[in-house]
């Protein structure tokens, strides 16, 4: 199985050899990163096997999306060619999967790319202007290149095809939600492996399960997910929405964007100042990355605290804001960049919702080892920190494409 997850500014690529659904998650036996983020007529490619790495820097004077295909090819003839080889033929590939941003509602699960899968993908471009072109990209570079491999597309939005009614409506004129303004919520692809994750390690039938996952990467989002259906999450229309992150404001007064139109911003400063100059990076000016501003918060510098604090009491406010659709809450999940790695806001965070039967076992929430409970013995919630497995997940979902 081959996984794609293309970005409009990198393409990271994954080779999974399986016989059948294995116990535990493999590691891909190849896998490789393209960069043009720096450059966007540079591009910088890194692959690397159990045993062996490789690196090049590729280049095309029209820049990505002209020299897409042929950066692709130069990427793939690493897979059956030189130290990195790990097959004799790119037909030695069985399925394509590719992370797909927005599905919109038409998308509940994984399908197999047609025509009428790559139009949905190109008319919700719309919605998800950085994510599906690049992703469409992906899907027909790969058809170009290897038309006989069937391509399976995994939809970020699909895991929140199901949201009620209610959590998907926004107080607007009907017409509007109409017209497709509604929550979709994203990083479905995460939320769905870790909630389902977190059912055998807590040693409870999913069904019976209510449960907050928090998946706090550069982007940010949680999701309230009851007995395996997710029935809120904070992203909504785009995934600049909800909690705080790296650099998107999440959730601000829609009041403020009318105020700076009125004040002369042009649509493209909005959008810049949404999705790339807010968030951690916008309060802290110094950076959208949490270890940054960690070790700023370490050399005294107030702005970096202030951004510390606010990303943390965001965290809260989402987290309780979830609670009323799940009436009530057994297990809160931690997962991604910050989640996985960043014990002070796991800890800073469960400090704030002692009142909710929250209690961490500081010891455990210190330790970095595998996916585990960092409750106390006596927390009424307990609170896991699972590693989120994205490009397994569409491999897996290949996986049961190809079976039925
Ligand atoms: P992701 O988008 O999932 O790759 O997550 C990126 C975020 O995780 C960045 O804010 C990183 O600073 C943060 N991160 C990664 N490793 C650590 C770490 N060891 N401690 C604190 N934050 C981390």
């Amino acid at each position: 199985m081959l996984v794609l997850n293309a970005g409009s500014s990198s393409l990271k690529v994954c080779l999974y050899q399986l016989e059948a659904e294995p116990d535990t998650v493999p590691p891909p036996c190849w896998h490789a990163l393209l960069d043009w983020g720096e450059d966007p007529t540079t591009a910088k490619l890194k692959v690397k096997t159990s045993h062996q790495q490789y690196q090049s820097i590729l280049t095309h004077p029209q820049g990505a999306i002209t020299g897409l295909p042929a950066w692709i090819k130069a990427l793939l003839a690493t897979l059956t060619e030189g130290q990195t080889a790990v097959v004799q033929t790119l037909d030695d590939i069985c399925m394509i999967g590719h992370r797909v941003v927005h599905g919109g509602l038409r998308y509940q699960a994984p399908v197999q790319v047609d025509a009428a899968v790559k139009a949905a993908i190109a008319e919700f471009s719309e919605y998800a202007p950085l994510h599906n072109p690049a992703n469409l990209a992906g899907i027909e570079v790969m058809e170009q290149l290897c038309p006989q491999i069937p391509q399976v597309a995994v939809f970020d939005t699909a895991f929140h095809a199901h949201l009620p009614r209610v959590a998907r409506t926004y107080p607007i004129p009907q017409e509007l939600s109409a017209a497709g303004i509604q929550r979709y919520g994203f990083h479905g692809i995460s939320h769905q492996y870790v909630s389902e994750r977190a059912a055998p390690l807590l040693e409870l039938p999913p069904t019976a399960l209510r449960l907050i996952t928090c998946h706090l990467g550069n982007g940010c989002s949680l999701a309230a997910v009851k007995g395996g259906q997710c029935v809120e999450t904070t992203m909504g229309f785009t995934p600049a929405a909800g909690v705080m992150m790296g650099t998107r404001c999440g959730d601000i007064d829609p009041g403020i964007l009318l105020y700076l139109l009125r004040r002369g911003y042009s649509v493209d400063q909005l959008d810049q100042l949404v999705n790339r100059q807010s968030g951690l990076l916008g309060v802290s000016g110094i950076s959208n990355d949490l270890r940054q501003i960690l070790a700023a918060i370490d050399q005294g510098v107030a702005a970096a605290q202030l951004a510390y604090d606010c990303f943390i009491y965001s965290l809260q406010r989402g987290i309780a804001s979830l609670i009323p659709p799940l009436g009530g809450v057994d297990a809160l999940v931690f997962t991604a960049g910050i989640g996985e790695n960043a014990p002070s806001v796991r800890a800073d965070v469960c400090h704030g919702l002692g009142w909710l039967g929250v209690h961490l076992n500081p010891v455990a929430n210190e330790q970095h080892h595998g996916d585990r409970d960092i409750a106390s013995a006596t927390s009424r919630v307990r609170v896991l920190v699972l590693q989120t497995q994205e490009d397994w997940a569409i491999a897996r979902a290949c996986l049961k494409v190809l079976a039925a």
